[in-house]
């Protein structure tokens, strides 16, 4: 787990001898592992991570360093996953099967769950340890072992996680890190024989390679996968509530969030209230280095990233968007030299352009103006992408509504859109297949078996 060659820079990369190496540890650990009682791994786990806990102040400004996200977002994410670890031990009184009496005379069954075998877990940059925790913790609780590709600019946190959990004592072989580029790494893990079941999160251009890829030995997958998450507001919403929740959900982490807010639809009646108290908003935000005192949001991750949201923000204005705000890299020359972007907000780009039918990974908020439910309905649902989605309203039959006919796995109604352990979480359409979080994790970390016990 702590060989790695450093040959290209800003990274690390492990060769296909290590990769190996990896897997099969975790293929060898996996026989005692799987065998131990549930509550076992529960209280392995739960101690591991209490060891990681201890060391909240190392982690969080390595995640800063490699990521870019503020201290304070650091000190969130991180917790977060250590949370997650927890609630899964927790969890683990909880895994159990099923049981059918009087099938026939004399005759019961029950259904027996077991885990898959070596679980390879790759993850995106934007929240390298609460999007690993997903995974590795309800894959360890159910039993299975799990090798890592963590992206190839953000292996530092992962691997010095993965250290600490072993030196909580979490056996040899039950987590391991491969690090490298997904075309190499990634690729390699998701075709490696013993590997049983890929969990994945990032793009859905490279979920659908993945899928595809998987196909080739019946592998089991789970897909988190891109989002345009629209945000409905109605006339009779809270709208300070909402234009706060609209600001907080794009802007944070520099919008690099797959759940971040990045559609909003507004009633005309009152859009233009709203529209002020974002923009508002948004001006105020104080975008500085991760690391500096005071700053709410940092840089985006990589020069390509920014490129790529500068471009869908230039393509919407120019086909009629009006840019409110932001627009381009703050004025300040301290921040000069960083990837930094101005939070930025665009008022009706038109509903072919950019913003409206691609993900925008970056702080660019687009917001329209709808006439009434249907129409927001109708425009939330007419994007590729259904991955969560929020409806500002007091009205209860409105909320039931949209909670019913909006394509999506979540839909928070005035609420901040948080993810819950408690919850499944999972995109429908273009943005995945099958869940993390909740106990339904299990069921994608399981195979079970009906068994029969007969009268003779
Ligand atoms: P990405 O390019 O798909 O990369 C994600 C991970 O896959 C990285 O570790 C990457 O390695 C690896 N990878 C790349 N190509 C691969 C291949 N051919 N085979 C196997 N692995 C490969 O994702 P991204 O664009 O960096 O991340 C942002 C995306 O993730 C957004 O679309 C966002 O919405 C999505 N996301 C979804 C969720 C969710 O829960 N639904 C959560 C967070 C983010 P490299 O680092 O070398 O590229
Ligand atoms: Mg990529």
């Amino acid at each position: 787990m702590t060989t790695v060659q450093t040959t290209y820079p800003g990274s690390f990369l492990a060769g296909a001898e290590h990769r190996n190496a990896t897997v099969q540890a975790a293929r060898t650990a996996f026989t005692t592992w799987s065998e131990l009682a549930v509550s076992r791994r529960g209280e392995i786990l739960g101690r591991a991570a209490h060891h990681v806990e201890q060391h909240l102040d190392e982690l969080i400004p390595l995640l800063t360093r490699e990521q870019g996200k503020t201290l304070r977002d650091s000190r969130i994410e991180i917790t977060k996953a250590i949370d997650t670890l927890m609630h899964y031990v927790g969890l683990s009184k909880a895994l159990r099967g099923a049981h059918a009496p009087n099938l026939d005379p004399g005759v019961e069954g029950y259904v027996l769950r077991r885990p898959l075998g070596v679980v390879g877990a790759i993850v995106p940059w934007n929240f390298p340890t609460t999007l690993l925790c997903n995974k590795l913790a309800p894959a360890l609780i159910a039993g299975n072992t799990v090798v890592a590709k963590p992206a190839a600019t953000t292996p530092l946190t992962t691997l010095r996680f993965a250290e600490l959990l072993a030196q909580g004592g979490l056996p040899e072989g039950v987590f391991g890190v491969v690090t490298g580029r997904g075309s190499e790494a990634g690729t390699a893990l998701v075709t490696h024989p013993q590997v049983r079941k890929i969990a994945f999160t990032g793009s859905t251009p490279v979920g659908e390679q993945i899928m595809a890829l998987a196909a080739r030995g019946t592998k089991r997958v789970t897909l988190e996968l891109g989002g345009s998450d629209p945000m409905i507001i109605c006339d009779d919403a809270d709208l300070s509530a909402a234009a706060s929740a609209a600001s907080m959900g794009r802007f944070y982490n520099c919008g690099q969030a797959c759940l971040a807010i990045k559609r909003v639809y507004v009633f005309e009646s009152v859009a233009d209230e709203v529209i002020e108290a974002v923009v508002a908003k948004a001006r105020r935000l104080k975008v500085g280095r991760g690391d500096a005192p005071g700053t709410q949001m940092g840089p985006m991750h990589t020069a390509g990233g920014r490129d790529e949201m500068a471009a869908q923000v230039s393509g919407s204005v120019d086909a009629g968007g009006e840019l409110l705000t932001g627009g381009g890299p703050p004025s300040d020359p301290e921040l000069a030299d960083g990837f930094f972007h101005e939070p930025t907000v665009v008022l009706d780009p038109p509903h072919d352009s950019p913003m409206a039918v691609e993900e925008v990974f970056g702080p660019a908020l687009p917001i329209w103006r709808v006439a009434d439910l249907d129409e927001a309905i109708f425009r939330a649902n007419s994007s590729p992408f259904a991955l969560g989605s929020s409806v500002w309203t007091r009205d209860l039959a409105r909320a039931r509504e949209a909670a019913q006919r909006i394509e999506a796995g979540y839909t928070w109604i005035n609420s901040r859109t948080k993810v819950y352990d408690e919850l499944p979480f999972g995109g429908w359409k273009s943005s995945g297949y099958g869940k993390e979080h909740g106990i339904e994790a299990f069921d994608f970390y399981t195979e079970t078996k009906s068994v029969v016990l007969g009268a003779g």
